[in-house]
């Protein structure tokens, strides 16, 4: 069963509604609102990522580098050895350090990127 509160909006809250309740957890009157704060603090630290273990030191200069750094994590997450999530954020990082890099190069002439930091 949907929720049954209505937003300011006037739309009707999107969320399913608790078992054996008429509201969503958010919602429900019968929850205090220093518990709805302290689940939302503790699903805010659920989603914090990170690593399970560091990963070597890695030094991202040239873009054979940031290819090298990209095969590396794919392999590892296809074998299952590191979290697909913090795997997706890695090549994330990966992609916009490698768009910086290049367009540093279009610029520039060169893989140098190191002095314009
Ligand atoms: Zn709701």
């Amino acid at each position: 069963m949907r929720c049954k509160y209505v937003l300011p909006s006037g739309e009707q809250c999107k969320a399913n509604a608790v078992k054996n309740s008429t509201h969503c957890y958010f919602h429900s009157p019968l929850i205090s609102e220093a518990e709805k704060k302290a689940a939302q603090a503790k699903g805010g630290a659920n989603r914090a990522r990170k690593l399970d273990q560091p990963l070597p030191g890695i030094k991202l200069e040239k873009l054979a580098d940031v290819k090298q750094f990209m095969s590396n994590v794919i392999g590892q997450a296809a074998k299952g050895e590191m979290d697909t999530r913090a795997a997706k954020d890695l090549i994330y990082m990966a992609t916009e350090w490698r768009n910086t890099q290049t367009a540093y190069i279009n610029k520039k002439g060169s893989e140098d990127i190191c002095d314009i930091f």
